[in-house]
């Protein structure tokens, strides 16, 4: 089962508000084998509404930095079977059931992201010309910033998928990065401290770690005035809605300073990125 969070995935802080919100059928199924179901009159439940039971679970708001996040935070079990074969084709087949035009949508995923060029834009004044480089969960290497000028291109990802060329899988870093790139990572994982600091444990004075995460569209509103966080009713994929106070909460509680951020446009549609760089100390 998972286990619900008490503090800020962000600041730690154990001031949080709560409100009821349902877990997406295809992430319930799939991490924790909740078949979705109908409570009908042949139940025989004399004081319960007839009706649909989705998973239910809290949406939680850290009032000190605003992240906004789920309460359920999945153990190592309920993660692997989330994420096992992600994207593939059993994946593709189970979220089309509950999620109709999904796989079209992959598909487009897939051809790869239009904004890695402002991404690299970004990130080469700090950097050598050749650097070595590490995508962390960077998935077949596609989008790796930097990786037609990098001098090495390492992947680490559970998916086990092919990479793309010149790309080298590893399951640990192997030697000391130029950068290490954590890109549409964090939003996914129940401790994003946890990860950030086995990061941070191979980098060294020299090492900037590149981290990008969804500026999702209630957040942005919730910044302009035009949403409050009492919106978000339901969960999917992204259990961490960051804001920038709270993602730069989280990573100098890690111990790293930020060098240098960038909001970055994803597509013409108003999906947007948060892009921070950071060093040790
Ligand atoms: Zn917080």
């Amino acid at each position: 089962m998972p286990c619900i969070a008490t503090q800020c995935i962000c600041c730690a802080s154990s001031t949080l508000e709560r409100q009821s919100a349902v877990l997406m059928p295809f992430v319930a199924l799939r991490a924790l084998g909740w078949e979705p179901c109908e409570i009908t009159a042949d139940w025989g439940l004399r004081d319960l509404p007839l009706g649909h039971a989705h998973a239910l679970c809290s949406s939680l708001h850290c009032p000190a930095c605003g992240s906004l996040f789920l309460d359920m935070r999945f153990d190592s079990a309920e993660m692997a079977r989330l994420y096992r074969n992600y994207r593939g084709a059993d994946y593709e087949a189970q979220r089309e059931r509950f999620e109709p035009g999904y796989i079209a949508r992959n598909r487009a995923l897939l051809a790869g992201d239009a904004h890695i060029p402002q991404v690299e834009s970004f990130l080469r004044p700090w950097l050598p010309d050749h650097p070595a480089v590490l995508d962390w969960g960077g998935d077949t290497g596609l989008n790796t910033p930097l990786r037609h000028e990098a001098g090495l291109h390492h992947v680490l990802d559970i998916s086990g998928r092919p990479l793309v060329a010149g790309a080298i899988a590893v399951d640990a870093p192997q030697l000391r990065y130029d950068l290490i790139v954590l890109a549409h990572v964090l939003e996914h994982v129940p401790e994003p401290d946890a990860l950030i600091g086995e990061v941070a444990q191979a980098m060294d004075e020299g090492t900037r770690l590149y981290v990008e995460v969804p500026f999702e569209r209630l957040m942005q509103e919730i910044e302009d005035r035009t949403a409050t966080w009492q919106r978000k009713r339901h969960w999917h994929e992204h259990i961490n809605f960051f804001s920038p106070a709270g993602l730069r909460s989280l990573l100098q509680r890690c111990g790293l300073s930020i060098d240098a951020e960038a909001r970055l446009a994803l597509d013409d549609r108003g999906g947007m990125a948060m892009a921070m760089l950071c060093r040790r100390g």
